[in-house]
Protein backbone atom coordinates (compact mmCIF):
# COMPACT_ATOMS: atom_id res chain seq x y z
CA UNK A 1 0.00 0.00 0.00
CA UNK A 2 1.02 3.51 -1.03
CA UNK A 3 2.84 5.13 2.06
CA UNK A 4 3.40 8.88 2.50
CA UNK A 5 7.05 9.37 4.02
CA UNK A 6 7.73 12.83 3.56
CA UNK A 7 7.50 14.68 7.01
CA UNK A 8 3.89 15.05 8.98
CA UNK A 9 4.32 18.55 10.11
CA UNK A 10 4.62 19.56 6.31
CA UNK A 11 0.93 17.98 5.81
CA UNK A 12 -0.42 20.37 8.81
CA UNK A 13 1.12 23.32 7.48
CA UNK A 14 -0.16 22.68 4.05
CA UNK A 15 -3.47 22.60 5.79
CA UNK A 16 -3.32 25.50 7.99
CA UNK A 17 -4.10 23.71 11.15
CA UNK A 18 -2.88 21.11 13.26
CA UNK A 19 -3.75 17.85 12.55
CA UNK A 20 -2.00 16.16 15.78
CA UNK A 21 -0.42 13.56 13.64
CA UNK A 22 3.17 13.34 16.12
CA UNK A 23 2.59 13.23 20.08
CA UNK A 24 3.73 15.63 22.79
CA UNK A 25 5.29 17.50 20.20
CA UNK A 26 1.62 18.48 18.66
CA UNK A 27 0.99 20.14 22.07
CA UNK A 28 4.59 22.20 21.84
CA UNK A 29 6.36 25.16 21.09
CA UNK A 30 8.16 23.23 18.46
CA UNK A 31 4.71 22.29 16.64
CA UNK A 32 5.56 24.05 13.16
CA UNK A 33 2.39 25.22 13.58
CA UNK A 34 3.41 27.33 15.85
CA UNK A 35 6.28 28.62 13.89
CA UNK A 36 5.48 28.46 10.71
CA UNK A 37 1.34 28.11 10.03
CA UNK A 38 1.78 28.87 6.25
CA UNK A 39 2.06 26.44 3.56
CA UNK A 40 5.91 24.70 3.01
CA UNK A 41 7.31 25.42 -0.23
CA UNK A 42 8.60 28.31 -2.56
CA UNK A 43 5.51 29.71 -2.85
CA UNK A 44 3.80 28.80 0.70
CA UNK A 45 3.26 32.36 1.99
CA UNK A 46 1.64 33.51 -1.64
CA UNK A 47 -1.87 34.52 -0.92
CA UNK A 48 -4.38 32.62 -3.23
CA UNK A 49 -8.21 32.83 -3.35
CA UNK A 50 -9.52 29.05 -3.28
CA UNK A 51 -12.66 28.47 -5.52
CA UNK A 52 -15.28 26.19 -4.35
CA UNK A 53 -13.82 23.14 -6.06
CA UNK A 54 -10.44 23.58 -3.93
CA UNK A 55 -12.13 24.35 -0.37
CA UNK A 56 -13.79 21.02 -0.51
CA UNK A 57 -10.77 19.21 -1.81
CA UNK A 58 -8.77 20.55 1.30
CA UNK A 59 -11.43 19.42 3.55
CA UNK A 60 -11.42 16.10 2.21
CA UNK A 61 -7.59 16.13 2.24
CA UNK A 62 -7.89 17.33 5.71
CA UNK A 63 -9.94 14.64 7.05
CA UNK A 64 -7.73 11.75 4.83
CA UNK A 65 -4.30 13.01 6.77
CA UNK A 66 -5.91 12.94 9.72
CA UNK A 67 -6.49 9.25 9.76
CA UNK A 68 -3.18 8.90 7.55
CA UNK A 69 -5.53 6.52 5.08
CA UNK A 70 -5.16 6.36 1.18
CA UNK A 71 -7.41 7.88 -1.30
CA UNK A 72 -9.16 4.33 -2.51
CA UNK A 73 -9.63 3.13 1.01
CA UNK A 74 -10.82 6.85 2.09
CA UNK A 75 -13.66 7.33 -0.93
CA UNK A 76 -14.62 3.47 0.11
CA UNK A 77 -15.40 4.57 3.60
CA UNK A 78 -17.09 7.48 2.25
CA UNK A 79 -19.32 5.28 -0.04
CA UNK A 80 -19.90 2.71 2.83
CA UNK A 81 -21.62 5.41 4.85
CA UNK A 82 -23.51 6.64 2.47
CA UNK A 83 -25.26 3.24 2.19
CA UNK A 84 -26.26 3.63 6.00
CA UNK A 85 -28.95 5.34 7.83
CA UNK A 86 -27.92 8.76 8.90
CA UNK A 87 -26.72 11.97 8.18
CA UNK A 88 -24.10 10.58 5.61
CA UNK A 89 -21.28 13.39 6.53
CA UNK A 90 -21.55 12.41 9.98
CA UNK A 91 -21.57 8.91 9.55
CA UNK A 92 -18.55 8.79 7.78
CA UNK A 93 -16.35 10.77 10.63
CA UNK A 94 -18.19 7.75 12.56
CA UNK A 95 -17.01 4.97 10.55
CA UNK A 96 -13.29 6.85 10.62
CA UNK A 97 -13.10 6.99 14.26
CA UNK A 98 -14.17 3.58 14.72
CA UNK A 99 -11.12 1.93 12.57
CA UNK A 100 -9.17 0.35 15.43
CA UNK A 101 -6.21 2.22 14.47
CA UNK A 102 -8.13 5.65 15.78
CA UNK A 103 -9.52 3.86 18.70
CA UNK A 104 -6.29 2.72 19.73
CA UNK A 105 -4.98 6.14 19.58
CA UNK A 106 -8.15 7.66 21.40
CA UNK A 107 -7.81 4.58 23.96
CA UNK A 108 -4.19 6.37 24.63
CA UNK A 109 -2.21 3.20 23.65
CA UNK A 110 -0.50 5.09 20.64
CA UNK A 111 0.64 8.28 20.65
CA UNK A 112 -0.82 8.68 17.15
CA UNK A 113 -2.87 6.93 14.38
CA UNK A 114 0.52 6.39 12.74
CA UNK A 115 2.18 4.11 15.98
CA UNK A 116 -1.63 2.73 16.32
CA UNK A 117 -1.19 0.80 13.02
CA UNK A 118 2.43 -0.10 13.49
CA UNK A 119 1.34 -1.23 16.86
CA UNK A 120 -1.70 -3.36 15.20
CA UNK A 121 0.40 -4.55 12.34
CA UNK A 122 2.89 -6.43 14.77
CA UNK A 123 -0.16 -8.62 16.20
CA UNK A 124 0.05 -7.03 20.03
CA UNK A 125 -3.72 -6.47 20.21
CA UNK A 126 -6.94 -8.45 20.69
CA UNK A 127 -10.51 -7.14 19.97
CA UNK A 128 -12.84 -9.40 21.83
CA UNK A 129 -9.64 -11.80 22.85
CA UNK A 130 -8.85 -12.37 18.95
CA UNK A 131 -5.52 -11.44 17.62
CA UNK A 132 -6.95 -8.95 14.65
CA UNK A 133 -3.94 -7.15 12.84
CA UNK A 134 -6.17 -4.98 10.50
CA UNK A 135 -5.90 -1.36 11.40
CA UNK A 136 -9.15 -0.25 9.40
CA UNK A 137 -11.00 -2.86 11.25
CA UNK A 138 -13.97 -0.96 12.38
CA UNK A 139 -15.42 -1.53 16.46
CA UNK A 140 -18.71 -1.32 17.16
CA UNK A 141 -20.72 -1.32 20.80
CA UNK A 142 -19.25 -3.71 23.15
CA UNK A 143 -15.79 -4.39 21.27
CA UNK A 144 -13.41 -5.12 24.09
CA UNK A 145 -9.73 -3.52 22.88
CA UNK A 146 -6.46 -5.03 24.68
CA UNK A 147 -3.25 -5.85 24.33
CA UNK A 148 -1.83 -9.28 24.43
CA UNK A 149 -0.93 -10.73 27.69
CA UNK A 150 2.50 -10.64 26.17
CA UNK A 151 2.89 -7.41 24.90
CA UNK A 152 1.28 -5.92 28.03
CA UNK A 153 4.96 -6.52 29.12
CA UNK A 154 6.69 -4.46 26.65
CA UNK A 155 7.79 -0.73 27.40
CA UNK A 156 5.00 0.55 24.85
CA UNK A 157 2.47 -0.16 27.47
CA UNK A 158 4.15 0.36 30.18
CA UNK A 159 4.63 3.97 28.99
CA UNK A 160 1.19 3.72 28.21
CA UNK A 161 0.08 3.10 31.54
CA UNK A 162 2.75 5.89 32.64
CA UNK A 163 0.53 8.21 30.51
CA UNK A 164 -2.45 7.47 31.43
CA UNK A 165 -3.30 10.35 34.05
CA UNK A 166 -3.21 12.90 30.99
CA UNK A 167 -5.44 11.32 28.47
CA UNK A 168 -9.18 12.67 28.00
CA UNK A 169 -11.22 9.57 27.55
CA UNK A 170 -13.78 10.46 24.44
CA UNK A 171 -17.32 9.76 26.07
CA UNK A 172 -17.51 6.38 23.79
CA UNK A 173 -14.67 4.80 25.13
CA UNK A 174 -13.77 3.44 28.74
CA UNK A 175 -10.82 2.27 30.12
CA UNK A 176 -10.29 -0.87 32.79
CA UNK A 177 -8.53 0.84 35.69
CA UNK A 178 -4.86 -0.17 35.78
CA UNK A 179 -5.41 -2.75 32.96
CA UNK A 180 -4.77 -2.03 29.41
CA UNK A 181 -8.50 -2.56 27.82
CA UNK A 182 -10.79 -0.63 26.32
CA UNK A 183 -14.20 -0.74 26.41
CA UNK A 184 -16.52 0.49 23.15
CA UNK A 185 -19.27 1.66 24.98
CA UNK A 186 -21.29 3.50 21.74
CA UNK A 187 -20.92 5.36 18.51
CA UNK A 188 -18.83 8.30 18.33
CA UNK A 189 -20.79 11.57 18.98
CA UNK A 190 -20.18 14.61 16.82
CA UNK A 191 -18.52 16.39 19.83
CA UNK A 192 -16.11 13.38 20.40
CA UNK A 193 -14.64 13.89 17.18
CA UNK A 194 -13.53 17.40 17.32
CA UNK A 195 -11.16 17.57 13.84
CA UNK A 196 -10.84 20.28 12.12
CA UNK A 197 -12.90 19.32 9.22
CA UNK A 198 -16.08 20.58 7.79
CA UNK A 199 -17.83 17.08 6.58
CA UNK A 200 -20.63 18.63 4.45
CA UNK A 201 -17.86 19.82 2.26
CA UNK A 202 -16.20 16.20 1.63
CA UNK A 203 -20.18 15.56 1.01
CA UNK A 204 -19.91 17.84 -1.74
CA UNK A 205 -16.89 16.96 -2.97
CA UNK A 206 -17.67 13.40 -3.32
CA UNK A 207 -21.04 13.47 -4.60
CA UNK A 208 -20.30 15.76 -7.77
FE1 LIG B 1 3.71 18.73 13.46
FE2 LIG B 1 1.94 17.93 15.33
FE3 LIG B 1 2.32 20.50 14.91
FE4 LIG B 1 1.10 19.00 13.06
S1 LIG B 1 0.32 19.47 15.08
S2 LIG B 1 2.68 20.57 12.72
S3 LIG B 1 2.21 17.07 13.27
S4 LIG B 1 3.86 19.06 15.67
Amino acid sequence: MARYKDGLCRLCRREGTKLFLKGDRCLSAKCAIERRAYPPGQHGQRRTKLTEYAIQLREKQKARRVYGIVERQFRNTFHNAERRKGITGEVFLQLLERRLDSALYRLGFAVNRRQARQVIGHGHILVNGKKVTIPSFVVKKGDVIEAGPKSKKLKHFTDVLERRAQLKLPSWLSISEGDLKGTVLDDPKPEDIGIPVRESMIVEFYSK
